[in-house]
């Protein structure tokens, strides 16, 4: 259907795509001429049936924040997630060692100094307590990470498909809504979304 758009400059002939309203003017050499009569009608707002009021909604879009772009999906998950678990790592192994010499030294100290073995396996009992807290941490944000990134995936497939709906949508400002010419039936404005996210 995509050869409807294509209009045709009746001084160069050049192909012309067409923003919406009764002109158009040429990319090529610049002149202006009104849209064929035939083209207007297939052109035309399926509610209205005119061409007058209609816009490209990628050019309409700067003017009215309702026909913007489907907007890109959030990362939140993916980062909130991967900074649990770079977080998580970190505590497990380098400060889970620091912390558990520091707590056996002290305890040791405290209880009068008793021999070698028994502060090694104080610090290595420490040092297990503390990075199991770190590497379940590092778990939970790998796997919130991961969930993220996938829904990312997800979201930013369905977006762009959306998006390429979007790109073909013209906004009859008569009617407040938007069609594709020769395609879709007039969508109210409070339906585009559900349009352009729909299987
Ligand atoms: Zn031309
Ligand atoms: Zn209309």
């Amino acid at each position: 259907m995509a050869e409807l758009m294509q209009l045709k400059c009746p001084n160069c002939s050049g192909p012309v795509e067409w923003a919406g309203g009764v002109g158009a003017e040429c990319p090529h050499c610049g002149s202006r001429f009104l849209v064929p009569t035939e083209a207007a009608e297939q052109l035309a707002c399926p509610k209205c049936g005119k061409v007058d009021r209609v816009q490209k909604a990628s050019a309409a879009c700067q003017t009215d924040s309702r026909l913007r772009p489907p907007q890109e999906p959030s990362r939140s998950d993916e980062m909130e997630g991967g900074t649990a678990f770079a977080l998580g790592v970190a505590l497990a192994v380098p400060f889970s060692l620091i912390a558990a010499l520091l707590f056996a030294a002290a305890l040791w100290e405290f209880v009068g100094y008793g021999d070698i073995y028994g502060l090694i396996a104080l610090a290595g009992l420490f040092f297990v307590g503390f990075s199991s807290i770190g590497w379940v941490s590092a778990i939970q944000g790998k796997r919130k990470r991961d969930r993220g990134k996938r829904r990312y995936a997800a979201e930013k497939e369905k977006q762009e498909r959306a998006t390429r709906r979007w790109e073909r949508l013209y906004y009859c400002a008569r009617d407040d809504g938007v069609f594709i010419p020769g395609e879709t039936p007039f969508i109210p404005i409070d339906r585009m979304q559900e349009f352009l996210y729909a299987e």
